[in-house]
């Protein structure tokens, strides 16, 4: 199938049906390894890209059980109720550790699975973090160019993953339990400073705990805020972190945590801040490449292969210093003689 046609299948397909197959079949070809799938993956991506965008990109955290599966279904459903299509992908950073998943597979969201506006799809399951991400990015993409209208991004709590997602998406989202001192550790992780909605969860098993939560949370925000985060300092006129209620079970408090949503959307796209956060993802992605390939191209440099243990048990034994190592190195490399540091 050429680009022409797989574009076609994807942006004015025959059937909602021949769109599904193109769509799986487009993030298939751009998570293949194979280093002749990716000159094709590369022509698609940019072929893709003039129809994309137009989308809202949710990123949603929090911890194992914290009911991020349930609430993403009834969000889902909620959406796809006022005839809005809804992408869910994952970055599971488990499984990029242990092959194992914490969060699990995606069977679990039934009840949205089965409605024709809604595309679900688990996490890449092999590579190094950053190399889910990445796939994850591109996945994003296709489901935009298929002109689905909110692509939410779940990941779980474990601070790296959360960073990624925060660097995909136009807003995040950090799902709580509405005990106390679960918030210190979103804090601790640095989490909660990038949250731009924080949501009390299972706020239906006991009211008055979500209250005391929201109070501690809010304030904790304020306190972070304060700290001037670069993201908050430039949203602090027109975009406070919020903290809302919901029980994501009983589907309560949906329609608060989309009013919040599109709140943060309509300032974002009139300040130009959600453009330009778009646009420092897009460079910080093409860095994050680069220097990937770098890496990877200095690993695989025959001279730097060949003195790689030497120089390391060097380094280990202590008669050589790590700058002099990396410079050695580095100057074996040819190309890559700069400073480590420039
Ligand atoms: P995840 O690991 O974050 O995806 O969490 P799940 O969505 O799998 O939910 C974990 C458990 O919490 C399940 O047993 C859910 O039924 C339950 N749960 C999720 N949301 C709520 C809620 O709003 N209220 C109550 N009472 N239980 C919930």
């Amino acid at each position: 199938m050429d680009i022409q046609e797989r574009i076609q299948a994807l942006v004015a397909p025959d059937s909602p049906a021949q769109q599904r197959r193109a769509m799986a079949k487009a993030i298939t070809l751009l998570e293949s390894t194979r280093a002749d799938h990716r000159a094709q993956a590369d022509a698609l991506l940019n072929a893709l890209l003039p129809h994309t965008g137009k989308c809202l990109r949710l990123g949603i955290s929090g911890v194992p059980g914290v009911g991020k599966s349930t609430f993403i279904e009834s969000l889902g459903v909620f959406l796809i109720e006022q005839g809005l299509r809804v992408a869910v992908l994952a970055i599971d950073p488990s499984s990029t550790l242990s092959g194992g998943s914490i969060l699990g597979d995606k069977t679990r969201m039934e009840r949205l699975s089965v409605l024709d506006g809604a595309y679900i799809r688990p996490s890449p399951s092999s590579g190094n973090l950053g190399g889910v991400a990445e796939k994850t990015r591109e996945a994003m993409l296709v489901c935009e160019a298929a002109g689905y209208d909110v692509v939410i991004v779940e990941t779980v709590g474990v601070g790296q993953s959360e960073i990624a997602v925060h660097g995909m998406t136009d807003m995040f989202v950090l799902l709580q339990l509405p005990n106390a001192g679960d918030d210190l550790q979103a804090i601790k992780k640095g989490v909660m400073e990038i949250a731009d909605l924080v949501v009390i969860n299972k706020a239906d098993i006991d009211p008055d705990a979500a209250t005391r939560a929201r109070a501690q949370i809010h304030s904790a925000l304020r306190l972070l805020g304060m700290h001037g985060h670069p993201d908050h300092a430039t949203l602090d006129t027109v975009w406070q972190p919020k903290v809302i209620q919901i029980s994501g079970l009983l589907g309560q408090g949906l329609d608060q945590f989309w009013a919040a949503v599109t709140e943060f959307e309509r300032l974002g796209r009139a300040n130009g801040r959600l453009e330009a956060r778009r646009q420092q993802q897009a460079i910080r992605w093409m860095w994050e490449r680069i220097e990937a390939g770098l890496k990877a191209a200095f690993r695989h440099h025959p001279a730097v292969r060949d003195a790689l243990p030497a120089t390391t048990q060097a380094v280990l034994g202590g008669q050589l210093a790590p700058s002099s190592a990396a410079r050695q190195l580095l100057g074996l490399a040819g190309t890559l003689t700069a400073e480590p540091s420039a």
